[in-house]
């Protein structure tokens, strides 16, 4: 019988590509038709209902409960009206995915029939058994509640036959045990720090919002070869595989045009996001041979997340009809780029002025100078917490491996504003002020940046690009709402230690615009380290970030020390964003998901090893073994197997080498179950059990390379990533 990679290669062979079907010739004419969203709350609302929930969500106050009633009454018509026969709460816990528990809204009546509800109290909150979820000890089992309450923010969709409502997750106690609640006050957080600040120069701004747009990086590969593949399977990634004779190096892929299979599982997926209104815009090849990116128009902050989330869950959904798989892994292939997912981000206020957009005069220059200067001091004072909030283990492959930004946080301006605010730094700031335009005088004029004419610097993982900065160090299957609470609440926070500093020089009688500058200056001298222009990926690079005292953590375990700290405890509270209980919850989360992932890893490699590298290699060998008895039956010399020996003694170098270091990395797996701290445990997976696969996996490639083709059991790196 022919192995399954031959049968997976097989099945390759004999794919069709389904078709794929626009609802209308027009997107205007489906955006957003299966979204419960302020269109259809008109329709279905009454004015004074519609009045009071648009109020609310505005206002980020709680609905009152007869409205609940009444939007649940409204959201359950459209919903059947579709063909909708469940509901549930959709959330994100710090699994990492989204969940769901469905129920119907069938209900029997007393007299033996029955009828379709869905109450108020439906709506706002339920209680999922939850008892499963990761808490980091918050939840005890014998307060196993968990709470999810309605997030009016972001509206009601429809996932098939399912009528999805967005909702916090939270403990009996009230804990955050999500990734919504700690990101919807981080944006309330910097919404009234960056309101106080507009108000120097604009009395009219009310509210400020944070806008975040999503470019997703994603592998495609065919179902049934990942299927043949445990390793992608189990981890996500390649534990295995000798690099492809052709990789990227041509780079011929890149911007290319889009292979068949792929375009028509994004215009499919494309069709489905847009029904949901999660606004996708652009898609491409990317560096990798099938890789490819897509990215929606830029949205409220989180919307924009709840939409990556929930596009997430339709890759792979969609990847289904097509029989291909989407890999989110940050590093799904060793040998050629891994993914990202990079966060375009910018504040906007409710008057729609973006305020890292510079302005043409001078006046509004001092407004962008002020967010965009205090932006470059908050992840100057806090890029540890920066670094950690995007730590995981699969990003760690990614992070500092001299082809995604490097784990040292430093930020890009470009040419331009670098020489601004260089000019401003060195300039004298005239304080005869008679009208507001001698400030400026010695002050450099700001040029007005398209956004196309900005320096590109790919290796940089805070780049500033025209109007808002590009955090581009998270990864591809990241939850952005981590990193976005952080930049958030770092802003805020930020943001008030600035018009503390302005009041303070206000006070003892400097002009406002005086004062404004002379903190902006301070905060560009303060911050200077951390702005770098040059190449990210380079040694040189790593060596003078070390000199201008930039950390550079490159495993999550230790990235993550930041987050118990009594600065970021001070920091957390301050902006009460988090509580230093769910601080420490979250540290020990991230921990043990990172060394659990490893643990998983470990055993994977060492099964693969044991019952299908090794089989494979000694039935290879066997074969070998057999001719070259046949040879020396025949009477024939030995230069004519010569060969042959040396591959049966080279297969025996390689599984001999396998066999010990697996052995070896069960042992020591052993020890470190046995330590209790959960850090120095995550620490020692690291050192001593992650140690191990690289050199295990050299010698695995080796004998991919050495091993009959015909007998190699695992899809080999070309055919996972060129097979068409
Ligand atoms: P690239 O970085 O590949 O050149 P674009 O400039 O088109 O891509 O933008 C990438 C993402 O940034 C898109 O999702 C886009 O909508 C988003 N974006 C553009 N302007 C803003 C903004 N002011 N705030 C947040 N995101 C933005
Ligand atoms: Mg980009």
């Amino acid at each position: 019988m022919s192995n399954n990679r031959f049968q997976a290669l097989q099945s390759v062979l004999n794919r069709t590509i389904p078709e794929v079907k626009m609802p209308s010739a027009k997107i205007s004419d489906f955006f957003g038709a299966n979204v419960f969203d302020k269109k259809k709350m008109k329709e279905f609302l009454s004015t004074e209902a519609y009045q009071g929930i648009a109020n609310s969500i505005e206002k980020g106050e709680p609905i009152p409960r007869d409205l609940a009633e009444q939007i649940a009454s409204a959201m359950r018509s459209w919903a059947i009206g579709k063909g909708a026969t469940h509901y549930t709460h959709w959330f994100q816990p710090l699994t990492g995915t989204t969940a769901e528990k469905h129920d119907s809204f069938f209900e029997p009546t007393a007299d033996g029939g029955a009828i379709e509800r869905f109450s108020g109290d439906a709506l706002a909150q339920q209680e999922p058994d939850a008892s499963s979820f990761p808490s980091g000890g918050i939840r005890n089992t014998f307060e196993a509640r968990g709470y999810t309450a309605w997030d009016p923010s972001s509206p009601a969709f429809l996932m098939g036959r399912t009528l999805c409502i967005p909702t916090v997750f939270v403990s009996y106690t009230g804990e955050a045990l999500d990734y919504k609640v700690p990101l919807l006050k981080a944006l309330n957080a910097l919404d009234k720090a960056a309101v106080e600040v507009c108000h120097y120069f604009d009395k009219s701004v009310e509210k400020v919002n944070a806008s975040l747009g999503i470019e997703q990086e994603y592998f495609l590969v065919d179902i049934a070869l990942f299927n043949a593949r445990p390793d992608l399977y189990l981890t996500g990634r390649a534990l295995f595989g000798h690099i492809s004779a052709k990789n990227q190096q041509l780079e011929d892929h890149y911007f290319g045009s889009i292979p068949e299979r792929a375009l028509a599982f994004m215009q499919d997926m494309e069709i489905e996001a847009l029904l949901l209104g999660i606004p996708l815009k652009t898609r491409h090849n990317e560096v990798a041979p099938s890789q490819f990116e897509c990215a929606p128009i830029y949205e409220e902050i989180n919307l924009a997340i709840d939409h990556n989330q929930l596009l997430m869950d339709l890759m792979d959904r969609v990847a289904k009809r097509h029989n291909l798989k989407v890999l989110l892994h940050e590093k799904p292939y060793a040998g050629i780029n891994g993914s990202g997912k990079h966060n375009n981000w910018s504040m906007i206020t409710n008057g729609g002025k973006n305020l890292l957009s510079p302005g043409k005069t001078p006046k509004n220059n001092l407004m962008f100078l002020t967010f965009f200067v205090n932006t470059i001091k908050a992840v100057y004072e806090n890029a540890d917490l920066l670094r950690a909030s995007i730590a995981s283990v699969n990003n760690d492959h990614r992070l500092g491996a001299n082809e995604a930004p490097p784990a040292i946080i430093s930020i890009f301006l470009g040419s331009q504003l670098s020489d601004v605010l260089d000019e401003i730094e060195t300039s004298r700031i005239s304080k005869k002020i008679k009208e507001e335009n001698t400030l400026w005088q010695g002050i450099p004029k700001i040029p007005q940046i398209l956004p196309d004419n900005t320096d590109r610097n790919r290796t940089s993982p805070f780049a500033f690009t025209g109007n808002k900065f590009e955090l581009r160090a998270v990864g591809s299957s990241a939850n952005s709402a981590s990193p976005m609470t952080i930049l958030n609440l770092i802003v805020a926070d930020q943001l008030k230690k600035f018009k503390t500093d302005v009041d303070k020089l206000i006070k003892k009688g400097e002009k406002k615009d005086v004062a404004l500058l002379m903190v902006i200056k301070k905060y560009i001298k303060e911050s200077k380290n951390i702005r770098f222009e040059g190449n990210g990926y380079s040694d040189e690079w790593e060596k003078e970030a070390e000199a201008r005292g930039l950390a550079n953590i490159k495993t999550t375990p230790k990235a993550l020390d930041v987050l118990v700290t009594e600065k970021t405890e001070e920091l957390f509270t301050s902006t009460g964003v988090f509580t230093k209980r769910e601080a420490h919850a979250r540290h020990e989360i991230l921990l043990e998901s990172y060394y659990k992932k490893l643990q998983i890893e470990a055993r994977v490699i060492g099964e693969l090893a044991n019952n299908v590298i090794i089989p494979a290699a000694i039935n290879y060998q066997t074969k070998l073994v057999e001719n070259v008895k046949g040879l020396k039956d025949l009477g024939l010399d030995k230069d004519t197997y010569q060969a042959q020996l040396d591959i049966i003694i080279k297969l025996s170098e390689h599984i001999n080498f396998i066999k010990t270091n697996v052995e070896a990395m069960v042992l020591s797996r052993k020890e470190i179950n046995k330590v209790d701290d959960i850090r120095q445990k995550a620490i020692d997976y690291d050192e001593k059990v992650k140690s191990y696969f690289q050199p295990i996996r050299y010698h695995v490639d080796k004998l991919e390379q050495l091993v009959d083709d015909s007998l190699w059991p695992l899809p080999k790196f070309r055919e996972l990533l060129f097979f068409k």
